[in-house]
């Protein structure tokens, strides 16, 4: 065979194999997604997903075929004496895609297992100080979000998080809405956003983070919490939380911040209280 010609070949296979793929992936999950929601996983969804009475029956019926198609796609596994069940990846998964409603979902692409441990977990990271010296850093966390693949949660964490609907914090929502802004490279506060979106975004993401900052330092209490002032990923991420937690108050104190969130996630959670 002529050079030439296997090279034409192997491109041609190459680009049949990028079109064909997310063709074949969408038809699959179509066909996940047409299965029947098992009876046992509505009661989950009674029991620890709260949110889940509140919405609009079409968005009911989006958010299981999510969970569907999470559960289908994702590896759960437990740590520290978990057995990963039923009732912790449906808890989970319908957190996660409410994240994903009204939109083009592609289930966090770039996610591949949620670690589950039973409560707060201690990790370890190394940090460089001044002097370039590198010192195991220790945190106690209940959940984090890897851009390579993984998202870790505390169970005890997550069911809190999830049956206190009003309190404005939400583990899984936080860790989450790091996974949709680590789609676009590292978390920075800034997700996939539409083209003509997006010098509005962050201009009212900015001066939000700065007013957060600001009070923060003067020691005021404020809606979204101050670990939102750490920097802006996890301004976006706290700002999540809030948008589904205490959608009316925000909605009255952050006006802007609200518009802008409800535009990206293409729901109206004040509506569902
Ligand atoms: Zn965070």
């Amino acid at each position: 065979m002529q050079p030439l010609f296997i090279i034409f070949l192997i491109t041609s296979l190459l680009v049949a194999y990028i079109i064909v793929k997310p063709m074949l992936r969408e038809r699959g999950r179509e066909k996940v997604r047409s299965q029947i929601f098992p009876k046992t996983w509505r009661k989950i969804l009674r029991r620890n997903v709260p949110y889940f009475h509140t919405m609009p029956a079409d968005m009911q019926l989006q958010l299981k075929q999510h969970i569907l198609v999470f559960i289908h796609e994702k590896n759960f596994m437990g740590f520290e004496g978990i057995d990963i069940d039923d009732e912790i990846q449906v808890t989970i998964a319908a957190q996660a895609c409410l994240l994903l409603l009204n939109r083009k979902a592609d289930y966090y692409p770039k996610l591949k297992s949620i670690y589950v441990y039973p409560a707060a977990f201690i990790t370890k990271h190394p940090t460089k100080d001044a002097a370039g010296v590198v010192h195991e850093q220790r945190r106690v966390l209940s959940g984090e979000s890897w851009e390579l693949g993984k998202v870790i949660l505390s169970w005890k964490d997550t069911i809190d998080g999830a049956d206190i609907v009003d309190d404005g914090r939400n583990v899984v929502i936080h860790e989450f809405a790091h996974q949709l802004d680590q789609e676009t490279g590292s978390a920075n506060g800034a997700p996939f956003l539409k083209h003509k979106t997006r010098r509005c975004w962050s201009d009212v993401l900015s001066k939000e983070f700065d007013r957060l900052v600001s009070r923060t330092a003067r020691g005021e209490t404020t809606l979204l919490d101050k670990y939102g002032a750490t920097n802006p990923a996890e301004f976006f991420a706290v700002a999540t939380e809030v948008f589904f937690e205490k959608p009316k108050e925000m909605q009255h104190y952050h006006a802007n911040l609200y518009s802008q969130l409800k535009g990206l996630y293409q729901v109206d959670p004040a509506l569902w209280l």
